[in-house]
């Protein structure tokens, strides 16, 4: 019995895999590497390069390494790519899930996890959100993500299959064992970046939109650290293992940071000042993002033990040290 992971060589699936790993399951990693890196695997994983729209190859894993639960990470992720190539991320986020669900419906595979986003809330939704809350997604990233939800709610009524959805908030730092971080250098998110100002990589940060209406003017997001994201989806597992019906959850921890509270722990953390450029606001952005975490807390007994700002800046900032130096 083995659990599957696309997209096991990126950022969070590479963590999930660790975790995996870790307790002892038996771990399947199916990635194209277009954005991953074999070097984040687990050596203890089975690696198998391609692609999760292969049918043939994905129920020729399921059956050689008797693979009963996926756990699905592949998917593209860059918002502002999405915008400029819809059909592109229609493509691989859908069409390919497609594709992947039908070769795992067809192997009697009976168990998925997907990853989804926080961003399929409507932007004018009351804080915190709560799963049942409006969906509005904006950018075909996050409608992608919502159009998936949906292919997955419909299967799991027609077929003997069930589903957990986890809505990830902001995702950041990295594996305390310094195993595997975020790599792509394209990254743009908040904490990514400030890792890199903060090792001198990157001459400055700049501060998008200091006019929101938040408490000091900058946005306001629910950082949440990848380890505690990882143990939510083993929770998930455990649950779907044990026969509990499909479910959405959020992940995040239930509390805002605006970006100035970022770089003010990113000073803390290094100990002088961040160069920061105060800057317009970065189209799409809304002011605040955050998660209402009751649920999976209640249903899955999921307990944060990383909810620490500093010490998310400390791995984020390890990680960095660690992969520029690679
Ligand atoms: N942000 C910023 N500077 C950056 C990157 C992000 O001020 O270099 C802000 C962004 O406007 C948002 C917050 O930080 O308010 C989180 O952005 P991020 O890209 O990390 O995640 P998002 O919430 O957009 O998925």
């Amino acid at each position: 019995m083995s659990v599957l992971v696309t997209g096991g060589a990126g950022y969070i699936g590479s963590h999930v895999a660790h975790a995996l790993l870790d307790r002892g399951d038996a771990v399947a990693v199916l990635d194209n590497l277009s954005t991953g890196n074999r070097a984040y695997v687990g050596e203890d994983a089975v690696f198998v390069e391609g692609d999760i729209a292969d049918a043939a190859l994905v129920k020729q894993v399921v059956a050689r390494h008797g693979v009963e639960s996926v756990l699905h990470f592949a998917g593209s992720i860059v918002v502002p790519d999405s915008v400029a190539d819809p059909l592109g991320y229609y493509e691989n986020n859908v069409v390919r899930t497609r594709a992947l669900i039908q070769a795992l419906v067809e192997a009697e595979v009976k168990q998925f996890i997907f990853s989804s986003t926080a961003t399929v809330y409507a932007a004018d939704a009351p804080q915190p959100l709560a799963e049942a809350e409006v969906k509005a997604p904006i950018s075909p990233y996050a409608r992608s993500k919502l159009m998936t939800e949906w292919m997955l709610e419909d299967v799991s009524r027609a077929h003997d299959f069930r589903h957990m959805v986890l809505r990830y908030f902001n995702v950041a730092g990295a594996d305390p064992a310094g195993r595997t971080g975020q790599s792509s250098p394209k990254a743009t998110h908040l904490i990514k970046r400030a890792a890199q100002v903060a090792l001198g990589r990157v001459p400055h940060l700049d501060i998008f939109g200091t006019d929101y209406p938040t408490a000091d003017g900058t946005g306001v997001r629910d950082y949440i650290h990848v380890t505690d994201l990882a143990a939510a989806h083993l929770l998930a597992l455990d649950a779907l293992r044990a026969g509990a019906p499909s479910a959405t959850y959020n992940c995040g921890y239930g509390r805002g940071l605006s970006v100035r509270d970022v770089v003010s722990g990113v000073e803390r953390v290094i100990g002088r000042r961040l160069p920061v450029l105060e800057s317009a606001r970065r189209p799409g952005d809304p002011p605040t993002l955050i998660s209402d975490p009751r649920r999976i807390k209640a249903e899955l007994g999921w307990m944060p033990v990383h909810d620490d700002l500093d010490g998310i800046i400390r791995s984020a900032i390890a990680w960095e040290r660690r992969f520029n130096s690679a």
